[in-house]
């Protein structure tokens, strides 16, 4: 099963996403800030992360740009959790190099539905061997 990596400074927040993805199987890593997240990423390949956006420090969306602008790290699926709503949020997620968002508050079914179509796209991309 894959692992995911949590990016995400809200303790409730990251133990809500934690509690959805260990019950459907994943196994889960853990940052509460986006530069331990990054150096996590580098030391432990995950299949897929969950990026907050708003986070004190590093951004989440600066730190997926990283994530992107690495040919080692730019293959993995990003998730962009945003408690944003506004119609430009999107754009600016999606130029970041996030490949999908879920908004606050977390929609289990809206979760899971994301990362399984994420993981199946990687998985079945040509040149993937992740
Ligand atoms: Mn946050």
């Amino acid at each position: 099963m894959a692992t995911i990596l949590i990016i995400e400074d809200n303790p409730a927040n990251m133990r809500l996403a934690e509690i959805i993805l260990t019950s459907a199987g994943y196994t889960v890593q853990q940052a509460c800030d986006a530069a331990t997240g990054l150096a996590q990423v580098q030391a432990e390949a995950p299949d897929l992360i969950l990026m907050d956006v708003q986070m004190p420090g590093m951004d989440g969306l600066t730190a997926t740009r990283l994530l992107k602008s690495d040919p080692a790290t730019r293959t993995i699926p990003v998730i962009a959790v945003t408690a944003l709503a506004m119609t430009g949020d999107r754009d600016k997620i999606l130029a970041a190099g996030c490949d999908g968002y879920i908004s606050k508050p977390i929609h289990y079914p809206d979760l899971l539905g994301k990362v399984h179509a994420l993981l199946t796209a990687t998985r079945d991309a040509p040149g993937q061997s992740r």
